[in-house]
């Protein structure tokens, strides 16, 4: 597959969440609070530094960003 095939899952953990919407104001094309919880739009995108960003600010590393078909993860940083 090449890069420009490359799609990257988005997933927030709602035991960690807790509602701050800095994601939603980050990435507002990738996250809506519901009920007071963050959640994906799409849990398979285009990759985006936006949601690098965000997952990078959530400051309950709720987010995790990973290659869709593998193992390794964007963000946060391991
Ligand atoms: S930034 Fe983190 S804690 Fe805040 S709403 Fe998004 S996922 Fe939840």
């Amino acid at each position: 597959m090449s890069a420009t095939n490359e799609q990257w899952r988005v997933r927030v953990d709602p035991t960690r969440c807790i509602g701050s919407g800095i994601c939603a104001g980050t990435a507002p094309g990738h996250f809506v609070l519901v009920s007071g919880l963050s959640r994906p739009l799409a849990e398979r995108v285009a990759p985006d530094d936006a949601l690098v960003d965000a997952a990078d600010s959530c400051p309950m590393e709720a987010i995790i960003v990973s290659e869709a078909d593998g193992p390794r993860r964007i963000a946060p940083e391991p």
